[in-house]
């Protein structure tokens, strides 16, 4: 496995492998990352991996100083995952002086995680183009477990006419349905055994839905119920599964997006509706 963490090392480590199949991340890594590896690997790409906390896409009052970092454990799972290369740039590297460009979006990112986290994706979208033209993979893998962002990067890619393959992998969960991530580690024993119930939700209003319940008030019972669980929700929505518009009746394709505070943490999940 090649660690490269200057743009010269990149440029070297890129010569002697094949096509790439990248997975963008932010470290800590978990089973939810090691399956976008997976995934590259089930394409015939050399695996790679990016491990890069962006601080564009974290707000003033978020957790980017505070971000689990954990650089040995990292590598370490990487290594056993069959990664050949990882790139690793500091934020100097990313971001030298004199830097001037951002990509704005709109259109996927105007709702929903957007106007909670203003500039979040302007901050993804410019490191993933940035990412992309560094690695210059075939394709590069994406988790549906941040549904948002999926699409964020899908329109990225298409409108800047990126010669990349952008490739969605599910979502990995624990056994109790929750789906991993990288901030689970802060939810208390006893708002780690609340978490669940997010999930739960979705699946279960996902079947209402499915069985032609109406959109609006079974999406309002559900937020009811996931604060009478202790959950606070930023929005709980049945969306168009590209555009992230909201749809006032089921029609497919659709998805299910969800945010909610719990503790410490806020939770994220979506899930598809068969219209
Ligand atoms: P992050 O390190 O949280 O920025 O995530 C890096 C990539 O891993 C993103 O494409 C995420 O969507 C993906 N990812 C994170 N958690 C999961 C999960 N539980 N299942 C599948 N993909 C995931």
């Amino acid at each position: 496995m090649i660690i490269a963490r200057t743009l010269n090392e990149l440029e070297a480590a890129r010569a002697g492998l094949g096509p790439l199949g990248l997975a963008p991340t932010m470290g800590a890594l978990h089973a939810g990352h090691l399956a976008l590896l997976a995934a590259a690997r089930a394409q015939g790409l050399a695996p790679a991996a990016s491990i890069f906390v962006n601080p564009t896409q974290f707000g003033p009052n978020e957790d980017f100083s505070r971000y689990p970092r954990d650089e040995a454990g990292d590598l370490a799972k990487l290594e056993a995952a069959g990664c050949a290369l990882v790139w690793m740039p500091a934020v100097a590297e990313m971001y030298p002086p004199g830097g001037a460009t951002v990509v704005h979006m709109d259109g996927p990112a105007r709702l929903w995680e957007g106007p909670v986290r203003p500039g979040h994706f302007d901050g993804v979208a410019t490191v993933v183009a940035k990412l992309l033209g560094q690695v210059r993979p075939a394709a590069a893998f994406f988790g549906e477990k941040d549904w948002q962002q999926l699409q964020v990067v899908r329109r990225m890619t298409a409108d800047l006419h990126l010669p990349v393959r952008i490739e969605p992998v599910p979502t990995v969960r624990e056994a109790d349905g929750l789906a991993m991530s990288s901030r689970n580690r802060y939810l208390s024993p006893e708002e780690r055994a609340t978490a669940p119930g997010f999930y739960a939700a979705l699946r279960e209003v996902a079947a209402d839905l499915a069985a032609g319940a109406p959109v609006e008030a079974t999406l309002a019972a559900a937020r009811d119920r996931l604060i009478a669980q202790g959950m606070l929700p930023d929005y709980l929505a049945l969306v168009q599964a590209e555009t992230l518009e909201p749809l006032a009746v089921l029609q497919a394709p659709a998805r299910l997006l969800a945010a909610a505070r719990l503790g410490p943490v806020r939770l994220l999940d979506n899930l598809g509706v068969p219209g």
